[in-house]
């Protein structure tokens, strides 16, 4: 996808911050942080979003929550604690139109999810 960010990111035509990465997904430091520690770990695959998977897309999304532990654990979070948030569409406030999954920590975040 040409015009999508995080494919850019994923072909390392932009930089970013990486904190793990294989043939299948990358995790990197979201640029605008919404917590102490907050990373975004994104197929490598390009679905818009949830509403547009289907079953061999979804495969990748399910090996994505298989590493959740194991990038938890090496950011520090894994036993303090943390939120994962995926955005969808507009009223969630999605701007990137590649689907990813936000991983919160570091430190006690609102009680309030909105
Ligand atoms: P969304 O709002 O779509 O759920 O999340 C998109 C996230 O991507 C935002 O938290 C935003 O800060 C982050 N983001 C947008 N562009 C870039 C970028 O170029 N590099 C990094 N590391 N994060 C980005
Ligand atoms: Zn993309």
């Amino acid at each position: 996808m040409q015009d999508c960010i995080f494919c850019k990111i994923i072909n390392k035509q932009i930089p970013s911050n990486i904190v793990y990465e294989d043939e299948k997904i990358i995790s990197f430091y979201d640029v605008n942080p919404m917590a102490d520690i907050h990373v975004l770990i994104v197929p490598k695959v390009h679905v818009e979003s949830i509403n547009e998977l289907n079953e061999s897309t979804l495969e990748s999304v399910k090996y994505a929550f298989s590493k959740i532990p194991e990038i938890a654990e090496s950011l520090g979070i894994k036993d303090s604690g943390y939120r994962t948030i995926i955005n969808t569409g507009k009223d969630a406030g999605q701007t990137v139109k590649h689907l990813h999954i936000h991983i919160l920590g570091g430190s006690k975040l609102p009680e309030k999810l909105v």
